[in-house]
């Protein structure tokens, strides 16, 4: 485990979570365009300046201006580990003192970056560690952005998933905004293509979602029966899955946009044939993926992931049936940085 310096807490306002129109309106009462509003995105998100005096195509009275109430706002990691596949597991502080964590994937020439929308998550899935580590707070825009940004590896990153401690659909402004400066050219420029938010079904946040974003969307679903579902997804009771993948079914699409289910795989629990069968009846003639993840077990313990040769059964089974299914590797175990089952245990 790493350590990085002790995190300096400023009073001065943050850039960093700020759109390039909400810059543009902070700065044009003193006498400066959109394109100087542009310049400090791009020096922000893209280029990564450390401070306000290194933005590029700005003047230097602009740049003594802005530092005198304002901080680039970058939150830096406090922590991390590195698993011995390459994956890193990172831990930010806020301001306040909630901690987050952030996983980076390496893999070939895709490198992901799978984000918290919160620290904790009130969901409380009966499978997932972050549910024991209670709810703790919303995420700012900014401190979301961070976890792209303000990783040693922010150059190399190419696709975001909202999979880490949270429910991103229940931060919903906070996470809307993210992905739009991730998306814009004058913000990360990351492709909404690259892009995908996952919700345990949150139907409100998705109706808007859906509406306000054209990034990718995840349902994780992790069991095809209700009844069953809502032993492990408690939201189940008032948001039903079939509802939401209805929607997703019937939604007009947009050029690549991405449907999917995430199916944790569990051994003895979700992976009968039952299971498999009822899977292909909910979303055969569909677009809709299905992502089977295997399950990083939690230090509650209880369950194990099925075994690999399950997996690539239900994967088979599923695309002789014309379903676009994929199997997960396991990345990061030995960090218990499983996407969407981040461990609470902050390892300190
Ligand atoms: S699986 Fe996701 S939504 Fe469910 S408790 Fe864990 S972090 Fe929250």
């Amino acid at each position: 485990m790493y350590f990085y310096k002790k995190k300096v807490v400023t009073d001065k306002k943050k850039l960093c979570g700020l759109t390039a129109a909400e810059i543009f309106e902070l700065i044009e009462p003193w006498g400066y365009s959109l394109s100087h509003a542009v310049a400090i995105t791009n020096s922000l998100y893209k280029v990564k300046a450390s401070g306000i005096a290194g933005i590029s195509k700005i003047p230097k009275a602009l740049k003594e201006k802005l530092s005198l109430e304002f901080e680039m706002g970058v939150d830096k990691p406090v922590r991390c580990e590195k698993s011995a596949d390459g994956a890193i597991k990172y831990l930010f502080q806020s301001d306040s003192g909630l901690e987050f964590e952030t996983v980076y994937i390496p893999d070939g020439k895709r490198n992901t970056v799978c984000v918290s929308a919160q620290s904790g998550c009130r969901m409380g899935c009966s499978f997932c560690a972050t549910a024991s580590y209670g709810f703790r707070g919303n995420l700012s825009a900014g401190e979301i952005l961070s976890q792209v940004i303000g990783i040693p590896e922010a150059g190399r990153i190419t696709h975001v998933v909202f999979m880490g401690m949270g429910e991103p659909l229940d931060n919903y402004d906070n996470v809307l905004k993210s992905c739009e400066i991730i998306n814009s050219e004058w913000g990360k420029a990351i492709s909404r293509r690259n892009v995908t938010v996952s919700t345990v079904g949150l139907l409100i946040g998705i109706e808007k979602f859906l509406n306000n974003s054209q990034c990718n969307l995840t349902l994780s679903l992790h069991s095809p029966f209700p009844e069953e579902r809502k032993q492990f997804v408690p939201v189940e009771k008032f948001y039903p899955s079939g509802e939401i993948i209805r929607l997703m079914k019937e939604y007009p699409r947009v050029k690549k946009r991405r449907f999917s289910l995430a199916y944790v795989m569990i051994d003895g629990v979700n992976d009968s044939d039952e299971h498999l069968q009822a899977l292909r009846e909910l979303i055969t003639g569909s677009e809709i993926r299905i992502n089977l993840l295997p399950y990083h077990p939690t230090e509650k313990g209880g369950y194990k992931s099925s075994s690999p040769e399950k997996m690539n059964y239900f994967k088979h089974n599923l695309m002789i049936s014309g379903i676009s299914a994929s199997v997960r590797k396991s990345r990061g175990s030995d960090i218990s940085a499983a996407c969407g089952l981040l461990a609470s245990s902050l390892k300190r």
